[in-house]
């Protein structure tokens, strides 16, 4: 057993500072629920993560993640990993813990792993 944090959809980890991971298969699936293909897909909201390993999402002016639209996701049924698995196992700043409205629930099977301070949702 262990506990798990279930998300409530406030959006303040799509609005906090940082790096949305995408791999090449997050990147087909949500280029083709936006009805795009996989290159205009990352030459309109992909760029080079710091580390230059990989692609991350853009963000809009102010910070927010490219896909954050009023409360809602535009790519929700295929979002990134990293935010599908957000707090779980992330080792978040305490200040958008503080506003995450993640509620804990008791699962079993669930493991304590750490992945870095990044943004997810
Ligand atoms: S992809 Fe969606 S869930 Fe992930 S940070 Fe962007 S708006 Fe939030
Ligand atoms: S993970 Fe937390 S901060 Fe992010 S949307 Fe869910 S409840 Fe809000």
């Amino acid at each position: 057993m262990g506990i798990y944090w279930e998300c409530q959809r406030c959006t303040a980890c799509c609005q906090w500072p940082g790096e949305v991971k995408v791999t090449e298969e997050e990147i087909c699936q949500m280029a083709a629920w936006l009805s795009l293909s996989e290159r205009e897909f990352i030459e309109r909201y992909t760029r080079l993560r710091q580390d230059r390993r990989g692609l991350a999402l853009v963000e809009q002016e102010g910070g927010a993640c490219v896909f954050l639209q009023g409360r809602d996701c535009l790519v929700q049924p295929f979002k990134p990993r990293q935010c599908q698995e957000f707090p779980n196992g992330w080792r978040a700043s305490p200040e958008l813990m503080r506003q995450c409205q993640a509620r804990p629930v008791w699962r079993a099977g669930t493991r304590e792993e750490c992945s870095g301070e990044e943004r997810g949702a």
